[in-house]
């Protein structure tokens, strides 16, 4: 095998008990199946992922780049000041040290046995709709891919506890088909939330707009048994602005949400109000 990654001696207790699927140094490279890198922010050992990778497994041959860890809302970060450790945990499943954006560096830059035809993020553990693009992980993961000329797309069940994965999984597989037939416009990355019910119980699947999160200001401040002053951010679920078009408003309404976002993130209106401005040096 080409991929310096280290191996486990002994597998995990989830290797044993099957959640993973088991080591095997022989690896079938098949030239014919798509390669599909899946990756995500909750960890590897989430079962978002696993449900994701066993159903992508339809489209093409999955590969499992995911962080050792819970990542979420660890947004595009890059590990530059310290080394990452690839460890080899399964057939085509790698843990990394890492953040999202880490996994899909590496695996396609270097580590990858040929470029993905796409990069699959999620599914993720509770919605990533209007302002939350901006903290997600799930949806770095993606945009990394986007960056690197790869198709992508990133997927979220809207609930934190969610039991019907595989509705997402499914809704995945079906864009995923979509895109490796179409390709997907430049510089253009798939947001993807789907509500947390059964297939048949969807109300549909639309195309929307970015929304609009109003974040509650909740800094909890507590005090450590030394005395010392603490703070966690975030109490309460935002509010959100289920404004018409958008993504919070289709999945209010039991909807499949589809955001296409843009790499460039410049504000060309705003370019016009700039001109009269003048700046000089
Ligand atoms: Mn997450």
């Amino acid at each position: 095998m080409r991929l310096g990654v280290l191996r486990y001696g002994d597998l995990s207790e989830q290797s044993r008990t099957g959640a993973y699927p088991r080591v095997n140094t022989s690896y079938r490279m098949s030239q014919s199946r798509s390669l599909i890198l899946v990756t995500n922010d909750d960890g590897i050992r989430a079962p978002g992922i696993v449900a994701l990778a066993a159903a992508l497994e339809a489209l093409g041959e999955a590969w499992v780049f995911a962080p050792d860890r819970q990542q979420s809302a660890v947004s595009h970060s890059v590990s530059l000041h310290r080394p990452l450790r690839v460890h080899e945990i399964g057939e085509r499943w790698f843990m990394v040290d890492g953040t999202p954006v880490d996994c899909v560096m590496l695996a396609v830059r270097d580590l990858l046995p040929r470029r993905p035809a796409l990069v699959l993020s999620g599914i993720n553990n509770g919605a990533n709709l209007g302002d939350d693009v901006t903290y997600s992980g799930t949806v770095a993961g993606a945009y990394e891919g986007m960056l690197l000329g790869v198709p992508s797309i990133a997927v979220s069940d809207v609930s934190y506890a969610p039991v019907h994965l595989e509705t997402a999984a499914r809704i995945a597989v079906k864009l995923g088909t979509e895109v490796l037939e179409r390709g997907l416009p430049a510089d253009t990355v798939l947001n993807v939330n789907v509500p947390d019910a059964g297939y048949e119980d969807l109300k549909g699947i639309v195309h929307t707009s970015m929304g609009r999160r109003h974040y509650e200001d909740a800094i909890i401040r507590r005090e450590d048994p030394r005395g010392q002053s603490y703070y966690w951010i975030g109490g309460t679920l935002p509010d959100q602005e289920a404004a018409p078009g958008t993504d919070i408003e289709a999945i209010a309404h039991g909807k499949v949400s589809v955001t296409p976002l843009h790499r460039d993130v410049t504000n060309y209106e705003s370019l016009k109000q700039f001109a009269s401005w003048e700046f000089k040096l």
